[in-house]
């Protein structure tokens, strides 16, 4: 049976309840992670967590517990669970409030972390990659609502995905508002052209953990990368494509709006970055249970 932490208890999935008055559910107020757990170890378990209180801090929420506390309590729901291989989801709402919008009424944030088995999100897709189609909708302006906040407010997102969806897509990717690329509906997005690597700066994009993986692995193999505006243009005529996210890992693109990627099948670079991804997930990471990993050495 599933245990989920709650507010600083841990209870059975079926008992994890929050109130219909909680303004995470009546508003979106209220911050998230998504993080992984392999092979006993949480992966970049310290940048998430700062992740997720850098977005609070930025939507001025108190999240009731320190960092490192934080992190415990994430090891402590995958110790409940006997986890090793898991998807990772705290999420901090403004807490229970009235029905007005004021975040002033509501008095103590809801912490909560949920932990499960999920393996890659895109499944067979990573052996022949993905069909991307780029959505009308726009990604939100910085100027509205920053998409570095990783926010409970996936309303643009989710409409990213519908309209990939209707239209027969594996995934979304957004433009921003003057049309450059901005990320996927879940993911970060890179091009490959020559031999180089290419992805959008994080203005208009969440600072992706996996995005920043992926900029070391490639400077630490001598992979030259440019963090670069990119249009609509560069993505038709890349060599490779592909998207980066804690839940899609590296996932090659083979189609972008009927426009054959390459040579339509996931790229040596693509390839390389997937293997070496793969190992640096195999090595490295927080201990959930210390001396098993200890025993190991
Ligand atoms: N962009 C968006 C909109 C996302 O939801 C995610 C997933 N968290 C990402 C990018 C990738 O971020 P990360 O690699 O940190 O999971």
């Amino acid at each position: 049976m599933s245990i989920v932490y709650v507010n600083g208890s841990f209870v059975p999935r079926e008992e994890a309840v929050v109130s219909v008055f909680d303004h995470g559910l009546l508003y979106g107020d209220g911050v998230f992670e998504g993080i992984r757990a392999y092979g006993g170890r949480v992966f970049r378990l310290e940048a998430h967590v700062r992740r997720l209180y850098d977005s609070a801090q930025a939507i001025m929420l108190d999240i009731p517990m320190t960092q490192e506390e934080m992190c415990e309590a994430i090891l402590e729901t995958l110790r409940r669970n006997n986890l090793r291989d898991a998807y990772i989801r705290p999420v901090v709402t403004r807490g229970v409030g009235d029905l007005g919008l004021d975040p002033r009424k509501c008095s103590k944030p809801t912490v909560i972390i949920i932990a499960i088995s999920w393996d890659a999100m895109y499944g067979d897709l990573y052996e022949v990659g993905l069909n991307a189609i780029t959505v009308t909708v726009r990604r939100n302006s910085p100027a509205a609502l920053p998409p570095n906040i990783k926010s409970l407010n996936y309303l643009n997102n989710i409409l990213a995905k519908i309209e990939a969806n209707i239209k027969g897509g594996d995934e979304a990717i957004f433009l921003d508002a003057e049309g450059t690329i901005s990320e996927g509906s879940g993911d970060n997005i890179f091009v490959v052209r020559d031999g180089k690597i290419y992805t959008p700066p994080t203005l208009n994009n969440l600072k992706g953990i996996t995005r920043e993986v992926v900029l070391e692995l490639a400077n630490r193999n001598g992979i030259p990368v440019h963090e670069t505006r990119l249009g609509l243009f560069d993505l038709y005529t890349a060599e490779e494509v592909f998207v980066t996210g804690t839940a899609a890992e590296i996932a090659p693109v083979a189609r972008i709006d009927g426009r054959v990627i390459g040579n339509g099948k996931p790229g040596p670079v693509t390839k390389l970055l997937m293997k070496l991804f793969r190992e640096c997930t195999e090595s490295e990471g927080t201990p959930i249970y210390k001396e098993e990993i200890a025993a190991r050495k």
